[in-house]
């Protein structure tokens, strides 16, 4: 299975993305997760990308899309994928359909976690307490949000067309979430199913 996994900030992508992984036995493969282990270890990477994530913005499609089209030829991804946090932008929508379409392969899912703001602001306040993120103050957060919600909120969209797209509701435990999930990958996407969220 090929998939996606989109959701705003602190909407438990990578909670879920961790779980389905394991579910489903294919990769979780986060690029905020590639971000940060490039900054810890001060890779070129890291030092090139490190302001961008302490401000909240987002790193380039051109880096962001090389460092995806690199993990998805490792042998692991071949049959198949859960990317977390990518695309996050419609150039990069547009890059990964290019990536697949040179491996001949094709997009099986969209997931989309559907939370209330406020309660996600929440969320990431008690992570930044916990983690120490240096992207999960609150100025930070805000910024994350509204970058969300400008650029990659309407990839929902460009996918729901696509008849690829299922909604979850986000809100609740992750054992709860994560049922609905589930159900919502056994479950085959049905075009035009916008159901009540
Ligand atoms: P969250 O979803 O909680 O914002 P992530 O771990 O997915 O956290 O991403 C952390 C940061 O990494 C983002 O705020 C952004 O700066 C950077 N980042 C991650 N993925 C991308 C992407 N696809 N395009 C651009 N920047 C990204």
């Amino acid at each position: 299975m090929r998939m996606i996994i989109l959701g705003p900030p602190g909407a438990g992508k990578g909670t879920q993305a961790t779980l389905i992984a394991e579910n489903r036995a294919i990769p979780a493969i986060s690029t905020g997760d590639i971000f940060r282990a490039n900054i810890k270890n001060e890779t070129e990477l890291g030092l090139q990308v490190k302001e961008i994530l302490a401000s909240g913005g987002y790193v380039t499609d051109e880096v962001t899309n090389a460092i995806v089209r690199d993990r998805l030829t490792k042998s692991d991804a071949a049959a198949g994928f859960l990317l977390d946090g990518y695309p996050r932008t419609v150039g990069q929508v547009e890059a990964l359909d290019e990536m697949l379409a040179d491996q001949g392969a094709a997009l099986d899912l969209v997931l989309e976690l559907v939370v209330q703001t406020d309660e996600v602001v929440g969320r990431l306040l008690a992570r930044a307490q916990e983690q120490g993120r240096a992207d999960d103050t609150e100025e930070v957060i805000r910024a994350r949000m509204e970058k969300y919600a400008e650029e990659t909120a309407p990839l929902a969209a460009i996918y729901r067309d696509r008849g690829l797209l299922r909604q979850v509701d986000g809100m609740g435990s992750v054992k709860e979430v994560s049922a609905r999930v589930q159900e919502a990958l056994d479950t085959r996407p049905t075009n035009g199913n916008h159901s009540a969220l």
